[in-house]
């Protein structure tokens, strides 16, 4: 069957902007760094001659894109609250250029608010909804809107909303991305500080049984399920994936909980060691350490693992579903066995105060996890932390990100404003990475390979100058001067 010529795109915003199509924390980092566009690449998997642009990582700007756009007939942007501004700027230079495109807008934002973003993008035809890899694929046989499933539509003037799209249930069934990846990215583009570069992202599954109050993905798009591929078609996948990018270091499984099916992800260790691929993947932190050794014995390297608060209170609050002693064994025996760990923390999460902050920072400081990554609670709509935080007033004015684009915390608490929260950040990260085993642990690693520290130099370049800059909470929300430059009239 024809299909539509489809550009999926992951448009130009802030500089360095790692807007979601991959990443759950959309913002700009305090280290260069871009997740794969996982969620565009499935469809574009889906359908026969299509295109994946991923503007940020290839670092194309907005005319150029535009330029790129010509020839297709639809184009398929992945947005995120704090980029929907931009985004929808992009829509609309898109069918100036080209007024017969058919522009459509998908991830979480957009299945959580379509008539809203409908409104707020005048120049896009839909918004696809849920998970949408089978709803585009129909839009790209050319089906009539009122027939496609899962999107929200535009109709002689007034927005329609279509039924739900029914989850995808047999993974299997869907295409790997491998081949995408390959066609469209260069996937040297793509780096994240803890892990070897280059890398590889993909999923195995989607969704997470688990019920955090904070987390996107499951509240939006993923589910509350998880839905896997089978270990046999994760080896198969892999086999691929390591004949078909020989220079990969490490293979990340992005899944929202690898570990969320214990015998599968060993069964899926077992013949990733047979292939003699590093990977890494993320986890909770209750894994037993029955586990973790079959993974490490199996090319396990690192955990990326969202320990989130050191406060048990705060945990609870936000329904994590892991008790402080647990994490804490669990870390321990990631250190015996020498398995690297990647800990999430995020501060301004209900309940913070002054103390749980300083009680986070010794927790991770006391863990000797490898690296941290501290973000700032981020209600996104959709996300029961959302709700919440309209229910008790908790928003401060002001964007998800600030004008670099980087993270701004949005929330305050009584006797806990935004401001002393983000300061929290910059504290945590300074007395963590300031102390002499991070930094003998970094040193060791520059001395063995020359490119890890061409890399670590310039990551810690950038970390400093993150550290000294002024801190989110004082900085204009949004106010765009980073933002890259959206033409009125495209000119193509
Ligand atoms: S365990 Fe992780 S992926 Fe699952 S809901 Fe919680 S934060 Fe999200």
């Amino acid at each position: 069957m024809n299909t539509l010529r489809t550009l999926f795109l992951n448009p130009p915003s802030f500089d360095g902007f790692d807007g979601g199509a991959g990443s759950r924390y959309q913002a700009r980092r305090e280290v260069r760094s871009f997740w794969f566009p996982t969620w565009l690449a499935q469809p574009a998997a889906l359908i026969p001659n299509s295109k994946l642009i991923d503007a940020p990582a290839d670092g194309l700007q907005f005319d150029e894109v535009i330029q790129m756009a010509k020839g297709f007939d639809l184009c398929v942007l992945h947005t995120s609250t704090p980029s929907f501004a931009s985004d929808a700027k992009v829509a609309s230079c898109l069918k100036d250029a080209y007024p017969r495109i058919k522009v459509g807008l998908v991830g979480p934002h957009v299945a959580v608010l379509p008539g809203e973003s409908l409104e707020a993008a005048p120049a896009a035809d839909f918004a696809a909804r849920e998970e949408s890899d089978y709803t585009l694929l129909e839009i790209a046989q050319g089906r009539t809107f009122s027939e496609v499933d899962g999107i929200s539509y535009r109709d002689c003037g007034s927005i329609r909303h279509n039924c739900d799209r029914a989850r995808i249930e047999d993974m299997d069934s869907l295409p790997d991305v491998l081949d995408v990846y390959k066609r469209d990215l260069t996937i040297e583009n793509y780096s994240i500080g803890y892990l070897r570069h280059p890398y590889l992202s993909l999923y195995t599954g989607r969704g997470c049984p688990a019920r955090c109050t904070f987390c996107l993905w499951p509240q939006t798009v993923s589910g509350r399920i998880y839905r896997a591929r089978s270990p046999a078609r994760v080896i198969e996948d892999m086999a691929k994936a390591k004949s078909l990018f020989p220079q990969v270091k490490e293979f990340f499984f992005d899944d929202d909980t690898f570990t969320a099916d214990l015998p599968r992800a060993a069964r899926i260790a077992e013949g990733l060691g047979r292939l003699g691929v590093a990977w890494s993947c993320n986890s909770r932190a209750d894994v037993p350490c029955g586990y973790l050794k079959t993974f490490k014995e199996n090319g396990l390297r690192l955990l990326l693992v969202g320990y989130e608060s050191g406060d048990q209170a705060v945990l609870n609050n936000v329904k994590k579903g892991v008790r402080l002693d647990v994490a804490k064994e669990f870390t321990r025996s990631c250190r015996k066995l020498g398995v690297a760990v990647h800990g999430t923390f995020i501060l301004g999460l209900p309940g913070e105060t002054k103390q749980t902050i300083e009680d986070t920072i010794r927790f991770a400081c006391g863990l000797e996890v490898d690296t941290i990554q501290v973000s700032l609670a981020a209600p996104y709509p959709g996300t029961e932390l959302y709700s919440q935080a309209l229910h008790n007033g908790w928003f401060q004015t002001g964007g998800m990100v600030d004008a670099d684009g980087a993270q701004s915390c949005v929330l305050s608490y009584p006797g806990l404003p935004s401001s002393e929260i983000a300061k929290g950040l910059r504290r945590m990260y300074a007395r963590f990475y300031f102390r002499p085993k991070p930094i003998a642990r970094m040193l060791a690693a520059m001395a063995r390979d020359p490119e890890e520290r061409r890399r670590r130099l310039r990551e810690g370049a950038e970390f400093l100058r993150f550290l000294w800059s002024r801190p989110a909470s004082v900085r204009p929300a949004n106010g765009g001067r980073r933002l890259q430059r959206v033409p009125e009239k495209a000119g193509v």
